[in-house]
């Protein structure tokens, strides 16, 4: 395997950017993070956050100006949108349409918008995404300790001609060349993005979870056991696979661990599971997943939040929050 061409500090030039002025969108997670890298790399910025809650706060604090949408977008060259994917279609229309220069670069940090045609950018427009493959946080506390967060960028619309070196000197700006930038397409990133969170990182893992430790429960264990087992320890577990894949996980494991993997592993995420992985990424590039949850944002989030207080009921995080208040050195 060769693998895919990565992009280094050497590869890309913050001097397409010098003397444009770049708005970004949003102060949460990921708005508060672009705007202080960009602007301390040199750049000129401004930022939008409507008053009223913490994030205008913190962007008062942290020393900014902030506008509304409408003032931002108006002088900017280059505005970038980190706002919830789902609210980006309203403010779009309502906000940044009818105000964005002409010819400017609109760019995002998840192809959602895009891929699912929610917003549909003039042709004028260069579209392009810049993608920390990290949370907001992360990206702000790598860049001042001088290393960086990969990044995939892409190019949707490339009206100047320039778009991929636009991308690029972005990425470096917020510190993504630091670590490797990688070029995607807004369907490939939004595709396997969706489908990484619902099926690995967040459904699959949530539900395999707390599936091991009711089993455990059930059969009359300690809840505590229960839930060093199946959760404290995952940590540990993807720790050492992080750092040197399943082989070094192997390594470190007993073989008896390593001899219940193999003959177990399989029957757990066994054909059905995949048969209904399938499914999952069939929905996800039908569009039928956005549409479902675009609806649900429509009528008012119910099974959302039915969903979120049936978790935060279940025995493990009541046995987990009392558990982790005595470890007060995971807080760091
Ligand atoms: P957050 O929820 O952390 O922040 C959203 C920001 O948008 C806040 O400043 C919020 O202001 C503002 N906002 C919310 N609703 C509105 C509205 N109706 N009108 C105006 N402003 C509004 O978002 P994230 O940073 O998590 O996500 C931003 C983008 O980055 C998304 O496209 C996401 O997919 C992408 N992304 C996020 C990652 C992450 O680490 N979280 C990782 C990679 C990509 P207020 O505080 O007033 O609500
Ligand atoms: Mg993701």
């Amino acid at each position: 395997m060769t693998g895919a061409k990565m992009y280094y500090e050497n590869d890309a030039s913050l001097d397409f950017l010098q003397g444009k002025t770049i708005a970004v969108l949003g102060y949460g997670s990921q708005g508060h993070a672009h705007a202080l890298n960009l602007k301390d790399s040199g750049l000129n910025v401004v930022v939008a956050q409507r008053p009223g809650g913490d994030n205008y706060r913190k962007a008062i604090e942290d020393g900014w100006k902030p506008l509304s949408v409408t003032e931002a977008v108006k002088q900017a060259d280059w505005v970038h949108i980190l706002l919830p994917d789902e609210v980006q279609k309203e403010v779009w229309e309502a906000d940044i349409k009818p105000n964005i220069k002409n010819e400017a670069i609109l760019s995002f940090s998840h192809g959602f918008n895009i891929r699912f045609k929610q917003i549909i950018p003039m042709s004028d427009l260069d579209v392009i995404m810049v993608a920390p493959k990290g949370p907001g946080h992360l990206v702000r506390r790598q860049y001042e300790e001088g290393k960086g967060v990969p990044c995939l960028i892409a190019v949707e619309q490339n009206a100047s001609g320039r778009a991929k070196d636009l991308a690029l000197a972005y990425a470096k700006g917020i510190g993504g060349t630091r670590a490797g930038v990688l070029e995607t397409t807004f369907t490939e990133e939004t595709e396997t993005d969706l489908f990484g969170e619902q099926v690995v990182l967040c459904g699959g893992l949530v539900e395999l979870i707390n599936s091991g430790f009711e089993t455990l429960v059930s059969a009359g264990y300690q809840p505590e056991i229960a839930y060093f087992e199946c959760l404290h320890e995952v940590k540990l577990i993807v720790d050492l696979i992080f750092e040197g894949g399943f082989s070094k996980m192997n390594y470190s494991i007993s073989d008896t661990a390593e001899y219940g993997e193999y003959v177990t592993g399989k029957k757990i995420i066994n054909d059905a599971t995949r048969t209904e992985m399938k499914k999952v990424l069939a929905n996800i590039q039908s569009g039928k997943f956005a549409d479902d949850w675009l609806k649900e944002n429509k009528i008012g989030r119910l099974s959302f939040t039915r969903s979120r207080k049936e978790i935060s009921d279940r025995m493990i995080e009541k046995v987990g929050a009392r558990l982790r208040s005595k470890m007060v050195w995971i807080k760091k």
